[in-house]
């Protein structure tokens, strides 16, 4: 009976706690298949901070167990993708009367210092911002300010090195693939797949199922149930603005505002800065998500209270805004709702068990596997013990400290580079640089060109090892080339995929 299923585990979802489940469990022994509707990446996992932090401010809401999990994850996620991870270090300004007291904000940090495991980043200090190039950018409020450490990554990239790692491990990745029903006959699911390429249906037989649909969590559920409506999750929609480059250096700024709320600015792509976030519950459709007027009117009156030069709508070159799906804990504001994960399984009785994801943050997603791996072999049995930690992902076999060193032989490799595509190709793939260039030696061995620095060899690959189907899948989720091409440019990438796929996203 057993053995005549499809697979052992069926995951909906192809977001990052998705993909990292289906890396797990695939590099333990199970057969394991998933199903994304749209691109990977394509919900909540595009649309974050992209922080791999422990989250200094979940301490004010004592959520010791979470920031815990995530600092120890900080320097394992950065040693699994040291090409992708970038660690990172943050500027905390602090004035005399702030809205937190220098003792509090210096306790939360010796925690953040203490509590983690850290190891190579390095540790809090404190600034003088009468000295210090940090105040440069900013008004002349500050005599002080902590700097700290936590790491940075590019999430869509991110999810898609799991997959990636996930599908060579022999792990079934299904993108474009929505799963319209799932229903159990005894222990097995039945899962019915929409090709939403294609629009053909077909069903596939798993002995357990895992939601891990984020947004979309407890519309799943309810439509497996036949319910109307379920209630796990908490949607709170948080957006963020890019404008240009609004200071130099590779250190980020950590503001807080007058109503207890906080917001990053953060060095983005070389030429940018990335603004963010808000928090504000949603009730709408997760897929048509939107930044609003009032979210791009407080992100940058919250900057322009520190920047000497005030941050303007008219600055903004482009805005994102994703949905957190937080595990509905009662919290009366949206900025207090836990960012923990919970998992809940359905099961008992001989039936073939479900678990649902609710929760969760990019930097979790590894504990979030290992701790859904522990249910699952709860049901199906134990098969291998865990293995993400010390596990890199493509690209990623080089330790931390050989970054730079790694990265100027790949420069040196292909001289014909400029210094700034070699760098962002190898920050991008790291070893796997070179599978994308070969032998080339020249501009013109490359292929098309399709504006600033992407060519037809780079988005080859990313349609055949990374499932790009679409110019939004490469300029907007595995690189941010959108921010640097016209858009003449992006609708010539879109007609050229779309002839050598023969799909067609707007007409699916
Ligand atoms: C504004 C904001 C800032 C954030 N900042 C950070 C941060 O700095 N650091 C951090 O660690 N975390 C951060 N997070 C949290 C983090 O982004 C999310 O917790 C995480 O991305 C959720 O991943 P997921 O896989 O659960 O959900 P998702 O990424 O949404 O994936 C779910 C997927 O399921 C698919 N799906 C839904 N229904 C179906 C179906 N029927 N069939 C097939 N597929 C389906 C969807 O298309 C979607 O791609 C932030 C979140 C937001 C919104």
């Amino acid at each position: 009976m057993v053995a005549n299923t499809d697979y052992d585990i069926f995951i909906i979802g192809g977001g990052i706690n998705g993909c990292g489940i289906a890396r797990d469990a695939v590099g333990r022994g199970f057969r394991t298949g998933l199903a994304e509707m749209k691109d990977l990446a394509s919900g909540t996992s595009s649309r974050a901070t992209k922080l791999i932090h422990g989250g200094l401010r979940y301490l004010e809401h004592y959520e010791f167990r979470l920031v815990r999990e995530a600092l120890m994850e900080r320097e394992i996620i950065w040693a699994n993708a040291p090409h992708l991870v970038k660690p990172m270090r943050f500027i905390l300004p602090y004035h005399r009367g702030g809205v937190r007291p220098a003792w509090l904000l210096r306790l939360g940090l010796f925690l953040y210092d203490h509590i983690g495991g850290r190891k190579l980043l390095p540790a809090t200090r404190t600034l003088n911002m009468k000295t210090d190039k940090a105040a440069v950018p900013l008004k002349d409020l500050f005599t002080k300010a902590f700097e700290y450490s936590d790491a940075w990554v590019d999430d869509a990239r991110f999810v898609a090195l799991n997959a990636m790692d996930a599908k060579e491990r022999g792990a079934e990745i299904r993108t474009r693939t929505k799963v319209t029903a799932a229903r159990r006959v005894g222990d097995v699911w039945h899962i019915t797949l929409q090709d939403l390429r294609t629009g053909k249906v077909n069903e596939v037989t798993s002995r357990l199922l895992v939601n891990a649909a984020g947004p979309w969590v407890d519309r799943v559920l309810a439509g497996m149930e036949g319910l109307a409506e379920v209630h796990n999750v908490r949607l709170v929609q948080g957006s963020h603005i890019i404008v240009r480059k609004k200071f130099d250096g590779d250190r980020s700024y950590f503001f807080q505002n007058n109503d207890g709320r906080i917001i990053f600015a953060i060095p983005y792509e070389n030429d940018f800065t990335l603004i963010g976030t808000t928090d504000q519950d949603y009730h709408g459709d997760p897929a048509k998500v939107e930044i609003t007027e009032s979210e791009s009117d407080y992100l940058c009156s919250a900057a322009s209270e520190y920047f000497r030069e005030p941050v303007q709508r008219e600055d903004i070159v482009w805005a994102y805004s994703g949905v957190r799906p937080l595990y509905d804990d009662g919290a009366n504001k949206a900025q207090e709702a836990t960012r923990d994960y919970v998992l809940k399984d359905d099961a008992g009785d001989g039936k073939a068990p479900l678990i649902n994801i609710f929760g969760g943050k990019i930097t979790t997603y590894r504990r979030l596997s290992e701790h859904m791996m522990q249910k699952i072999e709860h049901f199906l049995g134990k098969k291998g013990a865990p293995w993400t930690h010390k596990a890199p992902l493509p690209g990623g076999d080089f330790p931390v400290q050989d970054f730079s060193r790694m990265s100027a032989k790949f420069a040196a490799h292909y001289p014909f580079l400029t210094p700034s595509h070699a760098a962002r190709l190898f920050r991008m793939y790291g070893t796997r640089a070179q599978w994308i260039l070969g032998n080339a030696t020249d501009y013109k061995d490359l292929g098309q060109h399709f504006g600033a620095d992407l060519y037809e060899v780079e988005v080859r690959y990313m349609m055949v090892q990374e499932w790009a189907l679409t110019a939004e899948d490469i300029v907007w989720r595995r690189s941010k080339r959108g921010l640097v091409m016209t858009a003449s440019e992006i609708a010539a990438l879109d007609q050229f995929m779309k002839t050598e796929t023969g799909y067609d996203e707007k007409a699916a």
